[in-house]
């Protein structure tokens, strides 16, 4: 039987990528959406084209009850988990000293809770030789201004990352997190200038902005054998942005 991955934030942008290469690499693949059917049907669609299998489950991963269903319906679609990708993402920035406490436990809800959400269903259900994937970000380095609650969400997920790796000790499982540096995505692209995208573009080492395939290519490998050997760490996949 074919091997399982869980990848949230599937829909579009860097999910879609991870997605795509899963499914490639021969898992069959969960595609978990916020809100974007549309999207997510069509990712679904192009795995299938490939001769691949894939679903599509609306789920805010924020929420409790939804995060268990995704993997009930996995178990009930395809057997077992294998691997679960934590993608999905929110960036909205706002200034401390706005007080912005609304859009702060809204990062949080999506980025933190989602990812400790993720994590408890994955460590309950991973089967034998499973990887936990989890999504930080390469901007905590350079903590720039408006990225605060953004910045306090990826460091939250960063701390999870080895506690998870220690209670899952003796079971063949890797916990891990990817962090991108800047992306060419929605999430990264939109409310910026052609002058900022282009400027922090050029900030790593190799000058450009990184594609969602070359996030894709990081997980692929902490998924694949190769990558069994890499516990408890965060993958900086940024060109050098440092
Ligand atoms: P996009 O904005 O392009 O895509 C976000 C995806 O997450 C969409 O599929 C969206 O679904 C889904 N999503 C959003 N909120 C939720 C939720 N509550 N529950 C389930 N799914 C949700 O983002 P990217 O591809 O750029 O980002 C992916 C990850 O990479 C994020 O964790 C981000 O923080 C991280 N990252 C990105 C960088 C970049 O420069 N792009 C840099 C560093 C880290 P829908 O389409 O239905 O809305």
């Amino acid at each position: 039987m074919a091997k399982v991955a869980i990848v949230t934030g599937a829909s579009r942008g860097i999910g879609r990528s991870i997605a795509e290469r899963l499914a490639h690499d021969g898992f069959s693949v969960v595609v978990n959406y916020a809100g974007n059917q549309t999207e997510a049907g069509e990712v679904v669609k192009q795995i299938e084209s490939k001769g691949g299998k894939a679903l599509a489950i609306k789920a805010n991963v924020g929420n409790k009850e939804d995060v268990d269903r995704i993997f009930q319906e996995t178990l009930k679609a395809f057997g077992q988990v294998d691997v679960v990708v934590n993608n999905a993402g929110i960036m909205p920035l706002s200034l401390i000293a706005k007080e912005d406490a609304e859009t702060f436990d809204k990062v949080i809800a999506t980025n933190l809770r989602g990812t400790f959400l993720v994590f408890a269903q994955a460590a309950q259900h991973i089967s034998e030789g499973g990887r936990i994937i989890a999504f930080s970000s390469s901007v905590l380095a350079k903590s720039f201004p408006s990225y605060g609650p953004y910045i306090a969400s990826k460091a939250g997920v960063e701390g999870l990352v080895p506690v998870l790796a220690n209670e899952l000790r003796g079971k063949n499982i890797t916990v891990n997190a990817v962090a991108p540096g800047p992306t060419g995505t929605a999430l990264f692209l939109d409310g910026k200038t052609p002058e900022q995208i282009a400027q922090l573009s050029k900030l790593a080492p190799l000058e450009r902005l990184g594609q969602p395939e070359d996030i894709a290519n990081a997980v692929s490998f902490l998924a694949s054998p190769d990558g069994a050997w890499v516990n408890a760490q965060v993958l900086r996949v940024n060109g050098g942005f440092a």
